[in-house]
């Protein structure tokens, strides 16, 4: 049942350290774009009652190159990112991602941050950052700390970021190397991915995969096994090893595995 909006106490804060003081006080939950909020309020999962709307906080807009280091701030929009000539130039595989999360209205108002906080395996841009060895920026009052994104989930949809803290931006070094992205949906536009995957082929490559296992999988046995020169389909059957699909109402785990594997594939024979 939806749960219902009379319950929930929503507060909106006008600068970080105002959302930062909200969350570490009153033990508020951040929203941004809401695009996923408004999932869980439609389908009654909403546990948190109190909120903090940090939608209009500017200092944490803009996409930026600072010491050779991409910084997207935590409400980068999916549309931001399509637009970007920073990000067309440093980081293409997310663009490729951006492209297919949502339609137009989901990538106006769904944010970087929102999608790496929310935890889901199947989250189109995390397997991005996970190829690209990106670092997740977190705030709290107290202090700032820099978790690498491969270190940021514990468990499905658990994550190392405590209750009192923002994601203030997501940080991209130089990559070095061809990128590749792939979602695999039911349909073109609008599907929640059955599998997804991201690459980089470089000196040594990297290999991502979404809704293969309760996190985000940085595959790194295959990736060693891909760059000391084993044939493709033995690397493949290295990822089967990495991986740990599920049935569920999206996809089987046989097609899933199966999957994975031509998707790696692909992105050895696409960026040869
Ligand atoms: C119709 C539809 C289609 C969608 N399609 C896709 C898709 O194709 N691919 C995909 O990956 N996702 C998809 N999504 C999911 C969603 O749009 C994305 O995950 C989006 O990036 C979430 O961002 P948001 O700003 O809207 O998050 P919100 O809904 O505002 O928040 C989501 C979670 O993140 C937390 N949070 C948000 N910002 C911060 C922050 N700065 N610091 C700490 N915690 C924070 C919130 O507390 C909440 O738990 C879709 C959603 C809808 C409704």
């Amino acid at each position: 049942m939806r749960t219902a909006i009379s319950g929930l106490d929503l507060r909106r804060a006008t600068s970080v350290d105002d959302a930062l003081r909200m969350l570490a006080d009153e033990a508020r939950t951040p929203i941004a774009g809401a695009t996923d909020f408004y999932v869980a309020l439609n389908f009654g999962t909403l546990a948190p009652r109190r909120f903090v709307d940090i939608w209009g906080i500017d200092d944490l807009r803009g996409i930026d190159v600072r010491h050779d280091v991409l910084v997207m701030g935590a409400l980068t929009t999916y549309t931001d990112i399509i637009r970007s000539p920073l990000v067309a130039e440093r980081l293409p595989m997310l663009i490729d991602a951006a492209r297919q999360i949502g339609g137009p209205q989901i990538q106006n108002r769904g944010t970087i941050a929102g999608n790496v906080a929310n935890g889901s395996p199947a989250a189109d841009a995390v397997p991005v950052f996970a190829a690209a060895d990106a670092v997740v920026v977190l705030r709290s009052i107290r202090q700032e700390r820099r978790v690498p994104i491969t270190q940021f989930y514990t468990a499905y949809r658990t994550s190392v970021m405590r209750a009192d803290e923002l994601i203030v931006a997501v940080e991209v070094p130089r990559v070095d190397g061809k990128q590749w992205f792939r979602k695999v949906g039911t349909r073109a536009a609008q599907a929640i991915s059955k599998i997804v995957a991201a690459g980089v082929r470089g000196a040594s490559p990297k290999f991502a995969l979404g809704s293969v296992a309760p996190t985000v999988v940085r595959a790194y046995a295959t990736e060693r096994a891909l760059a000391s020169g084993t044939p493709i389909e033995q690397a493949a059957l290295t990822l089967t090893r990495e991986i740990a699909p599920i049935d569920d109402v999206r996809s089987t785990a046989d097609y899933r595995g199966q999957v994975a594997q031509r998707l790696l594939r692909r992105f050895w024979s696409e960026t040869n």
